[in-house]
């Protein structure tokens, strides 16, 4: 199995549109294991249709508890279990995850208690842990290592920006943020950075048609950063290549990529990737 990242949900926000993209999960795969980062809705589909066996699902991490990035957590677990997981998966998370799943299993213990009794299947609540992080270092086996970065995503406190590593490849992900000069240094040198970015001239628009106008813009301009800012993150850092993910607006008709490569030319000269639903960035 060749090292790479797939993008499976590639907008920012929960919101469906016809036609357009899923919220956010990816995959990344690395050393022969299966890392899934973030679980927004689709993120199961997502992993199906890029050939993962959900029973060989080992390693989940989630940035913050915003919907956009967990809402699916519970049923992916759950899908996997049905499709026959009879092996540990390990879920890292924000303090609140463990929560979000007792209370998931809890929701479910119907189907759950039903499917042990009648089909025989190992408990699900055994087989799952959740093991919430921290800054720092969050995991460190087999030659793998995940350290975490908190950035500045008002007005969730707990948003951890991760870095993953494995002898000479590093693929890091900014999470939510707003533009923040501290991700310079835990992405220093990496292979991929795979940054959140909203466009300028697509947020009036986007507000426009939400209704909620002037509170949206409000926490998009505090928490968010512009596809320049990733840029700069990405220039300062040295990284081999830059992702724009979680991108804000996701599904206008009037924005297309070449938008996205010019606002984020002004910043950025190295190799690019705006990223797509299912799209695979190779990690040479
Ligand atoms: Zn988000
Ligand atoms: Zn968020």
């Amino acid at each position: 199995m060749s090292d790479r990242l797939v993008l499976l949900g590639s907008k920012g926000g929960p919101a469906l549109r016809p036609g357009g993209p899923w919220p956010s999960s990816s995959l990344l795969e690395i050393a022969g294991r299966a890392i899934v980062v973030d679980c927004g809705l689709g993120v199961t589909r997502g992993l199906v249709d890029a050939g993962i066996d959900l029973k060989a699902l080992d390693l989940i991490f989630i940035t913050h508890l915003h919907s956009d990035h967990v809402l699916e957590l519970g049923p992916l677990m759950h899908t996997a279990w049905t499709a026959g997981l009879a092996t540990p998966v390990a879920v890292f998370g924000p303090p609140g995850t463990g929560h979000y799943w007792r209370r998931f299993c809890q929701a479910m213990e119907f189907d759950i208690e039903i499917r042990i009794a009648d089909e025989g299947r190992p408990d699900i609540r055994e087989l799952v842990s959740v093991e919430e992080f921290g800054e720092g270092q969050v995991v460190q086996q087999n030659g793998l290592k995940v350290t975490a970065l908190r950035v500045d995503h008002p007005p969730v406190t707990d948003c951890f920006a991760l870095r993953f590593e494995h002898g000479s490849k590093s693929v890091v992900f900014s999470a939510d943020t707003v533009f923040f000069p501290p991700l310079v240094d835990v992405a220093a040198g990496a292979d991929i950075l795979v940054h959140e970015a909203m466009l300028e001239r697509g947020i009036d628009r986007l507000v426009a048609r939400t209704g909620n106008g002037a509170r949206l813009k409000e926490h998009l301009l505090a928490s968010h950063s512009f596809a320049g800012d990733a840029g700069r993150i990405a220039s300062d850092a040295g990284v081999k290549r830059l992702v724009l993910n979680h991108l804000i607006p996701a599904d206008d008709p009037e924005i297309n990529e070449p938008d996205w490569i010019a606002a984020v030319r002004k910043t950025w000269a190295g190799d690019l990737t705006i990223a797509r639903d299912g799209l695979v960035v190779e990690l040479a």
